[in-house]
């Protein structure tokens, strides 16, 4: 990461915001597009070393990892679905060594145990990416950010972390939104990490009086695990005095934001230098338009212990290429259902 402390401000003086790691965040396309490609055939090239699985899948497609485009080719992969993740619980998806896992997430999903693993290159690029997303959001160094993401929450960023390479406080409370606003006021708290029904009970508490809302200095609320009406949404941001900005965290992605919202709120950015997303019609696996709804398919470009190849989210939502205001290259989502059982596809489709 190049950012350094706090990064540039946001280029459009109406949205606000920094660029963390700007040369990153800023790239051209092409340049983009060629660090998507290497990555890809790298992450390609670690799973047939690593699993016999992904030897015999692409020996059958008669492809070697280092010919596979982003698109076309790719195509032809298949999915990897939550079974397969199921199958080799607990660490039979792994591309390294047991020992070279430093923390593993257990998440239960789709009626079974789902492990993710995460070497030390893994976590500090997870750090990285939870920075990106509270600069986005407007964290600078000295503010204080309240860590009420949930510990032990297989999805929940390292806060901390974060914060830290922004140089930034980060509160830990206890997690009880009863409490929190008054530890809110006291502090002078300016930025919240939580889950979308926590941040409906902060604000719940600030309109039971808890505390009086023009003593916060709350800015900006980053939440996840939605879904949120719009209303629900005006309503936290009317309770806190704060901006909300939503993060994606797929459990099997692990705690980096996979997209995150900018302050000018046209979608959540993907972090496409280390996440390549696909949208697919869910029962036709057939990529859909630019701007529909289909089924959100990633694959992880960075990751050492247990890359992810076309995993099948089971999430819905579009994504969108155009830039943004805020200056970043990155193509956008819009989340329009996470994990919606009705839609899952068969596990075995591939
Ligand atoms: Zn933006």
């Amino acid at each position: 990461m190049s950012g350094g402390e706090e990064g540039p401000v946001c280029p459009a003086d109406a949205v606000g915001g920094r660029l963390w790691d700007a040369d990153r965040e800023q790239m051209s396309l092409d340049e983009l597009r060629e660090t998507q490609l290497r990555r890809l055939q790298l992450t390609l090239r670690r799973a047939h070393d690593g699993l016999s699985s992904w030897r015999s899948r692409l020996a059958e497609l008669r492809i070697a990892p280092e010919d596979v485009d982003c698109h076309g080719d790719a195509q032809d992969l298949g999915f990897t679905s939550p079974a397969d993740l199921r199958e080799g619980y607990p660490f039979g998806t792994l591309v390294v060594p047991r020992e070279e896992v430093v923390l593993a997430r257990a998440a239960a999903r789709d009626g079974g145990a789902l492990v993710t693993a995460w070497s030390r290159t893994d976590i500090e690029v997870e750090r990285g990416l939870a920075a990106r997303a509270l600069a986005a959001g407007g964290v600078r160094r000295g503010d204080i950010v309240l860590d009420a993401s949930g510990a032990g929450s297989p999805g929940g960023f390292d806060v901390t972390a974060a914060a830290g390479l922004l140089g930034a406080t980060v509160l830990r409370a206890g997690g009880d939104p009863a409490h929190e606003p008054a530890l809110m006021r006291d502090l002078g708290v300016a930025a919240v990490v939580c889950t979308s029904a926590h941040a409906s009970a902060l604000a719940g508490a600030v309109e039971d009086g808890a505390v009086d809302q023009g003593r916060l200095a709350c800015r900006t609320v980053f939440h996840s695990g939605g879904p949120w009406s719009d209303d629900e949404r005006r309503r936290v941001e009317a309770a806190l005095g704060a901006t909300a900005l939503r993060l994606y965290l797929p459990d099997e992605m692990g705690a980096p934001p996979v997209a995150f919202e900018c302050l000018a709120r046209n979608g959540l950015h993907v972090n496409e230098d280390h996440y390549l997303t696909e949208v697919v019609d869910a029962r036709t696996s057939s990529t859909v338009f630019e701007g529909e709804v289909g089924e959100l398919v990633i694959t992880t470009l960075s990751r050492q212990a247990q890359p992810l190849i076309r995993y099948r989210t089971g999430d819905l939502g579009s994504i969108i290429y155009e830039p943004c205001v805020c200056g970043r290259r990155f193509a956008r989502i819009s989340l329009a259902a996470e994990r919606p059982v009705a839609e899952r596809v068969a596990t075995d489709e591939r």
